[in-house]
């Protein structure tokens, strides 16, 4: 299928989640997730009138921040990130979706020339196999960034489990956006936390009934090139 046409689906879908939960469509971006497909591919979903995309890898961020340089999009790094690799990707991107330990906050903060929007990424499934830090070590850990000043908090980002559980990935994005609101209380000043990054391919129509404000959509919208499985 065309993204255009995909997009057309998945904006559908959205729109009547939104609906579905008293929320303004206007409230949810779409980050189209390239990781799997070519830069070709990837300009495809920006001609369809896409602004965000994310990859997970610094090799595959770079190379397509310097492809599509003209288009302009807004980049979105959304994978673990190894602390070694922050030099190399900083100044591309305008957001860092996986803010899970303080030695990468310290990088960030060493690295950066101006403040970086962050996500601090959450474990909400328990699964030790998922990245992300424990829901309780949230707030310790916000609170202690208060005195980095290149880094600004502005959301939350987790992942759920892949299962078609529906009540399990509910719970995990419901726990997101109470802990979203939690952060929120304490008003700090490079603590904003107005968003929440949830919801993929399989599970995007529950995260935006939870209050997600960026949905990372892979597969089901520019596909995978790889032929393999989902990573
Ligand atoms: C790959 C990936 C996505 C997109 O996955 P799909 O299931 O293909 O939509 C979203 N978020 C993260 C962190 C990813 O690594």
């Amino acid at each position: 299928m065309d993204v255009k046409s995909n997009l057309r689906h998945i904006q559908d879908r959205i729109d009547e989640a939104c609906k579905r939960a008293g929320r303004s469509p206007g409230e949810v971006s779409i980050i189209a997730v390239t990781k799997y497909v070519s830069p070709e591919r990837a300009r495809e979903a920006l001609d369809a009138g896409i602004k965000h995309l994310g990859e997970n890898r610094d090799s595959g961020l770079l190379h397509k921040h310097e492809l599509l340089k003209d288009d302009g999009p807004v980049w979105h790094f959304i994978g673990t990130l190894q602390t070694r690799k922050v030099k190399a990707i900083i100044d591309h991107v305008s957001y860092i979706h996986s803010l899970d330990r303080l030695s990468l906050a310290d990088e960030i903060q060493k690295r950066a020339g101006k403040q970086v929007d962050c996500f601090v990424q959450v474990n909400t499934s328990l699964e030790t196999s998922k990245h992300g830090m424990a829901k309780e070590e949230v707030l310790p850990f916000v609170k202690k960034l208060s005195a980095y000043e290149n880094i600004r908090i502005v959301g939350l980002m987790t992942m759920a489990p892949f299962t078609d559980d529906e009540a399990v990935i509910r719970n995990c994005f419901r726990q997101l956006r109470e802990l979203r609101d939690e952060v929120r209380k304490l008003d700090q000043w490079n603590a904003p936390c107005s968003e929440l990054s949830m919801g993929m391919s399989n599970d995007f129509t529950i995260a935006v009934e939870e209050g997600a404000t960026f949905v990372r959509i892979g597969s089901s919208l520019v596909g995978n090139e790889t032929g393999g499985g989902q990573s």
